[in-house]
């Protein structure tokens, strides 16, 4: 664990790529700094951008070393294989180079700043090839800090060279942006951050287990440094063995097979086993808080399981999260997964002015259950048209079966003179036909059409109206007697 000069040194740094062959999860960005390198066709300036740990200032230093390095026989060209051995390599390596000049733009954000960098831009370099000007979180430059970097941008002298990193491309002036090359760099695949981070691990003598490594990665996010920063704790939380347990502590997470448990109890509509499922976990350890992000987390998981059942191919997913979620996510629809998605973001927002999280929670699982419950309003409109259709029909002395869509009701018999009980029945039959089981259509076409038969109605004889009203009401008891979900 410790480095040949026997000081500590945190992971992050240790395994911090030294040459283009050891960046991980960036291969389109390698292949292109590796093409222009070859044919000598360098860009002036460079534009970095991604999440935070996925390697941008990495990757700044490395084109540094690389357009610098002259290797150890002192002879060598541009390279993407630096050697890290030249006085180059060493200098940029430990950020103490003449001709290569950082400035964090978080922390100088001013046109004096810039004024002060670009002091020298026209002098030659002291002693390498190229002088490079690394700017990192670039967008936090001022208005005028921007104007002043874009004169010398415009008509750089030949040996200098701009690499500037950010998070925030859409904050970088477009006059910037089109005088830079610019690489999108990717978030890094879990199956590519595993096998790195466990490499890593052999390395340090640490035993990680797969689940663990798994929890790890996904927190990690597509960061690199963050995953091995992680590690790095990881390993100093364990003495030298990582389990599923250690990680999850650490990482403050409840395991992922109960938040399942958890969905299960609430989509069942068990109030009372949700509460109870609650209060398990917050007596394990688990705050209210992160009890229901974990929710939330899993209420997308499945609807994206849902839509397409190849993201349970994610490295990440333990075999039970997989077949679990696979089962529970056909038994739910999307309009129940969307509003109880809805639902957890809103308790989640509530939850922080609430002066008791649990509390706060305990309604909220209440609330939940009790939304599962209750049927779509799709469902709603569907179930009650087909209730008035029967009953209806019954009055007519016709079984439901036989009804006619309006539509392919010939035209005279559509026009002549309605009765009320026609009209009635033609109403009926229009939305008993339209919303069959099709989720594209949305459901507030099926309000619109409620509310056209509401106000037929009124229009009509005052004394009727009351009249329908009062079966309309008794209908929608009697097809909702216990709310129940329709499966
Ligand atoms: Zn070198």
């Amino acid at each position: 664990m410790n480095s040949s000069t026997g000081k500590y040194q945190v992971l992050a740094r240790k395994y911090r790529p030294t040459r283009f062959s050891e960046v991980i999860g960036q291969d389109a960005l390698v292949r292109v700094i590796e093409n222009s390198f070859q044919s000598g066709r360098i860009a002036q300036a460079f534009i970095l951008t991604g999440v935070r740990g996925v390697g941008k200032t990495t990757t700044a230093r490395l084109l540094a070393k690389g357009m610098n390095c002259i290797g150890k026989d002192g002879q060598g060209t541009v390279t993407t294989e630096p050697c890290n051995e030249c006085i180059h390599c060493i200098a940029i390596a430990n950020g103490n180079h003449m001709d290569v000049l950082e400035m964090d733009a978080a922390s100088r954000t001013g046109v004096n700043d810039i004024r002060e960098l670009l002091d020298t831009v026209q002098y030659q370099p002291n002693t390498a090839r190229y002088k490079v000007y690394i700017i990192d979180e670039v967008h936090m430059l001022s208005r005028s800090a921007f104007n002043a970097l874009l004169k010398t941008l415009e008509e750089p002298p030949e040996h200098v060279v701009f690499i500037f990193a950010t998070t925030e491309i859409r904050m970088v002036p477009v006059t910037i942006l089109s005088r830079c090359q610019r690489f999108d760099l990717r978030r890094i695949e879990p199956h590519v951050l595993i096998k790195h981070l466990q490499s890593i691990a052999e390395q340090e003598g640490a035993r990680v287990d797969e689940d663990a490594m798994k929890l790890l990665v996904r927190a990690a996010e597509g960061s690199v440094r963050d995953g091995i920063s992680l590690l790095d704790q990881a390993i100093s939380f364990s003495e030298g063995h990582i389990t599923a347990e250690v990680a999850r502590n650490m990482l403050g997470l409840v395991d992922k097979g109960r938040i399942l448990d958890l969905a299960e109890v609430i989509f069942r509509g068990d109030a009372a086993g949700a509460l109870e499922e609650l209060k398990a976990q917050y007596n394990d350890g688990a705050a209210p808080q992160t009890i229901l992000m974990d929710l939330s987390e899993t209420i997308h998981f499945l609807s994206v399981v849902k839509i397409n059942a190849k993201t349970l191919d994610d490295p990440t997913l333990s075999p039970e999260e997989k077949s679990r979620g696979l089962e529970l996510s056909s038994k739910l629809s999307f309009p129940v997964l969307h509003r109880a998605w809805q639902m957890v973001l809103k308790i989640l927002q509530e939850l922080s002015c609430s002066p008791d999280h649990m509390m706060a929670a305990e309604m909220a699982m209440i609330r939940l259950t009790h939304v599962a419950e209750l049927p779509t309003p799709h469902e709603m409109v569907k179930r009650f048209s087909t209730k008035m259709g029967d009953q209806t029909a019954k009055e007519a002395g016709n079984p439901p079966e036989e009804k006619i869509p309006v539509e392919k009701v010939p035209a005279e018999r559509r026009e002549s003179p309605p009765s009320d009980k026609s009209k009635d029945e033609e109403n009926i039959q229009k939305s008993a036909a339209e919303p069959k089981t099709d989720l594209r259509e949305p459901p507030e076409t099926n309000y619109i059409q409620a509310n056209d038969q509401e106000q037929q109605i009124s229009n009509e004889n005052p004394k009727q109206k009351g009249f329908k009203d009062n079966k309309l009401v008794a209908s929608v008891f009697e097809a909702f007697p216990e709310a129940k979900l329709v499966k």
